[in-house]
């Protein structure tokens, strides 16, 4: 109910176009019932006899000597006949060609406005439905851009998708189903239902009794298809699951002489499909004739009873009795219809509940209430007695403490899984240390507004990420207002002008997605002048360890230089100018400060540095 009542929320705005859906709704079912009703007039038009007028005798169901029918008090009967007379006086012409005229042009009146009407609650219920859609999506999306990067960690992007995509699909179906289909079809049964009473309380009561038993015995065959056709889709899937693990092993079943192993399973699991599909086909062959047998069957009933009547003169008169038969006919569509409606609706309601789960996902890192705006870095960036896990059990970063001053570069060293991108993580609060501070400028990073300290830093990382867009808003990402001139001085630092003109249409060319156009160097180059032109005090920069040719290298290491003069600098280090250049190293192992110092301090030192230098740094 609290998912109901959630969706709601995103209906209301557009309740007039709803109010006017639901009313459109009611018009056309209206008029599609009536359409039913000219039937009557139209056969008898057709049917009568030349010399005959048109006017009609319509018998009273009263004068069947049925004990029930004393119940049927005659002035009720009495305004039955009248209204139907009436009816069909309004319809009647001079003579036959004139009353047949009237009534076509009634049913094209009938019709236009039952398609005038139909229109406008489909336009109008869709307006609604889609935007709810578009509300929602965005909805989502702006939550989704705002949650922590710890929540991407742990949810697959492939979920995230389905959210935004799929499940407010779902939502959708189930707002229409909800609004369209449970307000027509009952609707439509009851309108419907009245003109067979109106008609014949008798006949109708007779066809409501056989009804149910024939849509149950419909509904059990459905029901059991819908079964066995799960059944059948993972039978096939067993089927595919042998024959590609078969495949991409074949060396392996080909090595141990495993072929009449995997010939047995195959067959095997064939033989399981063949039976689920043979018995789909048994029961989906079944339920059409009996279901077809079943009809036939009411069918007959009524009109076995139904004639009878008619024949003796009693309950009805002809035309009306097949009007009546259409009208009962007519019935089965909206009862389909509406059993299915509350599977849409339970699957839209579990949609909504993933849907909303996801909009109730609270960012763990967000601005305190008291957050100030911070507009630049003037001293020192400090970690005092940092630590960090991702999970409980594991610290990934214990006590870290290193002071950093302003104009300083600090290279971080040490083995895969030491915990060197974690402690650069938390500078631009992608996570908050568990305990111990991060002070910048001697104030604490928590109590500083989230967007203004990222502002404050360029982050180049190994992963270059670019956006299928042009270079020029590429570089220019974050930083709209900058003009032309300056993203190509940008460029210019970072080495990359020269690639950038070559390109078809210089700095419009678009780079298409995650810039596959671009080689490994270039797209770093990019990157670094995204970073130039944004021109932070800080930067972090996670060194690439994929080797590029000498080329690029050799470019990408002078933009990197570039980039770093001036600013304060904490770079995960691979390359040996670097940690040349560098005023303080630490060494991390396990989430420890193991070695802190110069170049020149460390490297003659027996440790963890010199084993690295050795290894990683010698050129
Ligand atoms: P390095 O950059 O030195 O290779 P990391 O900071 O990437 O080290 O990782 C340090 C430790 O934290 C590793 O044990 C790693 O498995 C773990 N780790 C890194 N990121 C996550 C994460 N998002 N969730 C859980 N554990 C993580």
């Amino acid at each position: 109910m609290k998912i109901f009542s959630r969706i709601l929320v995103y209906i209301k705005p557009y309740w007039l176009s709803l109010t006017g859906s639901i009313l459109c709704i009611i018009f056309y079912t209206i008029f599609n019932s009536l359409s039913l009703f000219t039937i009557g007039p139209f056969l008898q038009t057709i049917f009568s006899q030349p010399d005959q007028t048109s006017s009609v005798v319509v018998q009273s169901e009263g004068s069947s000597d049925d004990l029930v029918d004393s119940f049927i008090p005659k002035s009720l009967q009495a305004k039955k006949e009248k209204i139907l007379q009436s009816f069909y006086e309004v319809l009647q012409g001079e003579n036959r060609k004139n009353s047949l005229k009237r009534i076509c042009f009634f049913i094209l009146t009938l019709f236009f406005f039952k398609s005038f009407f139909g229109y406008f609650q489909i336009f109008l219920m869709a307006q609604v439905e889609q935007s709810v859609i578009r509300d929602l999506r965005n909805d989502l999306y702006k939550h989704i851009n705002e949650l922590s990067l710890a929540y991407f960690h742990k949810t697959r992007t492939g979920q995230i998708i389905s959210r935004i995509t799929n499940d407010v699909t779902l939502i959708n179906n189930g707002v229409s189903a909800g609004f369209v289909t449970l307000v027509k079809n009952p609707l439509t049964i009851l309108v419907l239902l009245s003109l067979a009473v109106f008609l014949s309380w008798k006949l109708t009561i007779i066809s409501l009794v056989i009804a149910p038993i024939s849509l149950g015995v419909i509904s059990i065959i459905g029901h059991k298809l819908r079964k066995q056709s799960t059944h059948s889709q993972e039978k096939m899937a067993d089927v595919t699951s042998v024959l590609q693990e078969t495949i991409s092993g074949i060396r392996v079943v080909k090595a141990f002489a495993m072929e009449k192993f995997e010939i047995g399973k195959f067959t095997s699991e064939t033989q399981k499909y063949f039976k689920s599909l043979l018995k789909i086909t048994r029961t989906s062959n079944l339920a059409s004739p009996l279901t077809e047998f079943l009809g036939t069957s009411i069918a007959v009933a009524i009109l076995y009873y139904g004639g009878q009547q008619v024949l003796k003169g009693e309950l009805l008169a002809p035309e009306q009795f097949i009007m009546f038969l259409v009208i009962i006919f007519s019935l089965g569509q909206p009862i389909k219809e509406l059993s299915s409606v509350n599977n849409r609706i339970q699957e839209a309601l579990a949609a909504g509940e993933r849907v909303f789960r996801v909009l109730d996902t609270k960012p763990i890192i967000y601005n305190t209430t008291s957050a100030k705006k911070v507009s630049d870095f003037r001293t020192s960036l400090e970690f005092k007695n940092v630590s960090f896990y991702y999970n409980k059990k594991d610290l990934v970063l214990k006590n870290i403490s290193v002071n950093v001053e302003k104009g300083n570069i600090l290279a971080i060293v040490g083995p895969s899984g030491g915990g060197k991108s974690t402690l650069v993580d938390l500078i631009p609060r992608f996570y908050d240390p568990i305990e111990g501070q991060i002070l910048l400028d001697n104030i604490d990073l928590i109590e500083m507004d989230l967007a203004s300290l990222r502002r404050l830093m360029g982050i180049v990382t190994q992963e270059t990420i670019l956006f299928n867009d042009t270079v020029r808003n590429n570089i220019a990402y974050g930083e709209t207002e900058k003009s032309l001139n300056e993203i190509i001085e940008a460029a210019k630092i970072a080495n990359a002008h020269q690639f950038i003109s070559n390109l078809p249409n210089g700095y419009d060319t678009n780079i298409g997605e995650r810039g596959v156009t671009l080689s490994g160097g270039q797209r770093q180059r990019l990157a670094i002048a995204r970073a130039v032109l944004k021109n932070p005090p800080i930067l972090i920069l996670d060194e690439a360890t994929s080797a590029l040719d000498t080329e690029s290298e050799l470019l990408v290491q002078q933009a990197i230089e570039r980039l770093m003069k001036n600013r304060t600098s904490f770079v995960i280090a691979h390359r040996l100018s670097t940690i040349l250049h560098a005023d303080q190293i630490i060494v991390l192992d396990k989430g420890e400060i193991v070695q802190a110092g110069t170049h020149a301090e460390l490297q003659n030192k027996p440790g963890l540095y010199q084993k690295l230098y050795n290894m990683q740094f010698r050129l």
